[in-house]
C-alpha cells in the first residue's frame, strides 16, 4: 500500500487573518500536487479566509481543536460541524500544549476524533512522550496507551483516514529534533499498535507523521524512513519560503 506523504504546518497561534491570505499568496501556486498532501493548520479566525485563498490550489486547511458536541452550552468552544461549514478538512487533535496548557486528556482526544469522524472531518492526533518519560524508558509504554486510548471505539474504515503524529514533547519548538532512527522505531512500534486495535490493512494505510523540530535541511532524514509518512511543523512552518521548502522535500 502506497500512502501518500502529508506535510502539515501548526502555525499554533499565529497569523492574522491579513498575515494568513499574505503566507497563501506567496506559497500556493508553487504547491505540488499528487505526490504529497499539503495541509496548513490555522488559528480558527483565519480558517475560512484559507478556504477560500486555496480554492482550486492542492492543499487542505486544518484546525487546531474542536470540540466533541455539536452544539450546546460550551462557552468559547467550536464544533466539528462548524469547521466542516466552512470546508475545514483536518483537525489536530491532542497536541502535547493542548494537554499541557489546556488539560487535554486521552479521554477528551478519543472523543473528539470520534465527533471529527462522525462530521467528515480528519483528525490528526498527537502522542509523544515527555523528556522524563524519555529518559525513564517509557516511551512506548507512554505511546502505546495514547494510541490505543485514541482509537477506541473507530471503526476501521475511519482508521484508515486517520492521521497519527509522534510528536516527542522534548523535541517541540526546543531546535532538538528526535533522531530519524530514533523516531522511524516508535513510528514502526506505533504502527503495530494500530495492527493490534485494528488489523494489517489499517496499519499499512494509516498515515504517521514525525513532528518536532522539524527543518529544511533535516526533514529529508525523517522522509527516508520506511514507516515515517510526513511532518508536522510548528516553527518551520510560518514563513513562505521554509514551508516550500519542507512540502518540496517529498520526492
Ligand atoms: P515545532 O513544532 O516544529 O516548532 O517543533 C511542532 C509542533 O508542535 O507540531
Amino acid at each position: 500500500m502506497q500512502r501518500t506523504p502529508i506535510i502539515a504546518g501548526n502555525w499554533k497561534m499565529h497569523k492574522t487573518i491579513q498575515e494568513a491570505r499574505d503566507f497563501v499568496r506567496a506559497v500556493r501556486s508553487f504547491l505540488p500536487g499528487g505526490k504529497v498532501e499539503t495541509v496548513i493548520c490555522a488559528p480558527f479566525t483565519a480558517l475560512a479566509a484559507l478556504v477560500e485563498e486555496l480554492h482550486n490550489y492542492p492543499a487542505a486547511i486544518g484546525a487546531q481543536n474542536v470540540h466533541w458536541e455539536e452544539s450546546g452550552a460550551y462557552t468559547g468552544e467550536i464544533s466539528p460541524g462548524m469547521l466542516v461549514e466552512i470546508g475545514v478538512k483536518y483537525v489536530i487533535i491532542g497536541h502535547s500544549e493542548r494537554r499541557e496548557y489546556f488539560a487535554e486528556t486521552d479521554e477528551t482526544v478519543n472523543r473528539k476524533a470520534k465527533a471529527a469522524f462522525a462530521h467528515g472531518l480528519l483528525p490528526i492526533v498527537c502522542v509523544g512522550e515527555n523528556l522524563e518519560q524519555r529518559e525513564s524508558g517509557k516511551t512506548k509504554e507512554l505511546v502505546r496507551d495514547q494510541v490505543i486510548r485514541a482509537v477506541e471505539g473507530l471503526s476501521s474504515e475511519q482508521a484508515k483516514q486517520l492521521v497519527i503524529a509522534y510528536e516527542p514533547v522534548w523535541a517541540i519548538g526546543t531546535g532538538k529534533s528526535s533522531s530519524a532512527e530514533d523516531a522511524q522505531e516508535v513510528i514502526a512500534f506505533i504502527r503495530s499498535m494500530v495492527e493490534d486495535a485494528f488489523d494489517s490493512q489499517v496499519a499499512s494505510q494509516v498515515r504517521i507523521q514525525y513532528g518536532g523540530s522539524v527543518k529544511p535541511d533535516n526533514i529529508m532524514a525523517y522522509l527516508e524512513q520506511p514507516d515515517i509518512d510526513g511532518a508536522l511543523v510548528g516553527g518551520a512552518s510560518l514563513a513562505p519560503d521554509s514551508f516550500l521548502q519542507l512540502v518540496e522535500a517529498v520526492r
